[in-house]
């Protein structure tokens, strides 16, 4: 079969595969814990599901121009207004089917073939596939002292003539870390003094704990005008709990918009006219349900810190935000595939193998599920790793019998 050679470079997604590998076992009884997920698992909100409900019993649901109904984009710039200050044009904003597909329509519109793209690991899985679909190539980049903190140094040695752009997303997934605002007021600066475009990823910006601050990148902008190379990127997947709504946006200057709806109304045309109207009552609607999302999720964070802190071993950085942990396995097992599917194997637990993110040895466990999924679920990883550990286990009625230590 003759395949694309782009298309062939084209990885699976990993998360996809376990999800799949773990649905299959669930339906066959099997008592499956999800640490692997990246969805919260609270409902959309109400106000979200009456729009959504009206447009549907109208029956007149039909295509919308290719860069979202003029109600989202208003609420998309109302949403500007209040996180980053800014008031923009109608045509500073894109509507899309997701935050992944205004990455990747921002990509395609920016990138040539060859071109670089950097972005600091561990990174989110699909910017590295993303850029490759583009015929360009990802520049991870990882930090010389060992954390999950980027450094403009390590970045600035990576960039050559033909970087094109910069991705930054924090806090960040895998690791929940939210990077400093001296970080982030850098890297403007410098994308603006050599002229890359940046990409900020914000899909998870409200997802922050401890009484943390949202950190706009505006705040540090000198060019303000239609020649500025800042994309903002940002959705309501995560935050309003609406992953299976596909609705995210980019903001940036009207002439890469411009260029962006031209692909996306080729590509896909407007995302879907039910979940647009979802999403503008989402971000125009009643804020407490993101406020008590974010509680559960540092109660979440909280509880997997102490559980894997009391597990021999096993290293880890505190998160900042989202609902992940990126902990070092290392020391178990430096193949992460294999110790993903070891522990789906062995005590049926889901995790993403760290390689995804650029780095081997760790998994990322997510805290989105019950504070049980987390506790038993570290319970029984432990079980399956920790030679301290009792031989035996009980999932429910069944006995398990640790044979492989
Ligand atoms: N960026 C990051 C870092 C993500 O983790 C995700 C979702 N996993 C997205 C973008 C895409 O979000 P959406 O559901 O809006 O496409």
């Amino acid at each position: 079969m003759s395949l694309s050679l782009i298309g062939r470079s084209i990885a699976e997604s990993a998360t996809l595969k376990l999800n799949e590998t773990a649905a299959i076992l669930r339906e066959k009884g099997e008592p499956v814990i999800h640490l692997g997920g990246g969805e919260p698992k609270s409902k959309a909100p109400i106000d979200a599901l009456i729009a959504a409900s009206g447009v549907i019993n109208s029956g007149e649901v039909r295509y919308t121009p290719a860069d979202g109904i003029p109600a989202l984009k208003k609420a998309i710039n109302r949403y500007m207004e209040q996180f980053y200050g800014r008031l923009v044009a109608p045509e500073n904003i894109i509507a899309s089917s997701g935050a992944k597909q205004s990455l990747m329509v921002a990509l395609q519109a920016i990138l040539n073939p060859q071109e670089e793209v950097i972005f600091p690991a561990p990174y989110w899985v699909s910017y590295t596939e993303m850029v490759k679909l583009c015929g360009a190539i990802p520049v991870p980049v990882y930090s010389e002292d060992g954390t999950f903190h980027p450094r403009l140094i390590d970045i600035e040695q990576r960039v050559t003539s033909y970087t094109k752009a910069i991705i930054i997303n924090s806090p960040n997934n895998p690791s929940g870390v939210m990077y400093s605002e001296e970080f982030i007021a850098e890297i403007v600066e410098f994308c603006e003094k050599r002229d890359i475009y940046l990409i900020m990823d914000d899909i998870y910006h409200r997802l922050i704990f401890d009484n943390r601050k949202i950190i706009n990148p505006y705040d540090y902008t000198k060019i303000k005008d239609e020649n500025s190379k800042l994309i903002v990127i940002n959705g309501v997947s995560k935050q309003y709990a609406m992953t299976g709504f596909r609705i995210g946006w980019a903001v940036a200057n009207r002439k890469l918009i411009e260029v962006m709806v031209n692909i996306q109304a080729h590509q896909t045309s407007g995302p879907s006219v039910v979940t647009q109207v979802a999403a503008a009552a989402a971000i125009n609607g009643v804020q407490s349900q993101v406020e008590s999302l974010v509680l559960t999720l540092q109660n979440n964070r909280d509880i997997m810190m102490e559980r894997l802190n009391a597990f021999n071993g096993i290293k880890t950085t505190k998160p900042d935000g989202t609902f992940y942990t990126f902990a070092d396995f290392s020391v178990y097992n430096k193949n992460s595939t294999e110790l993903a599917n070891f522990l789906l194997d062995k005590v049926r637990v889901v995790t993403v193998p760290g390689i995804e993110f650029g780095m081997d040895g760790y998994l990322r466990l997510s805290t989105c599920g019950s504070v049980k999924d987390i506790t038993e679920g570290i319970e029984r990883i432990k079980w399956a790793l920790d030679p301290d550990s009792p031989n035996e286990l009980y999932i429910g009625e069944r006995k398990l019998v640790r044979d492989w230590l």
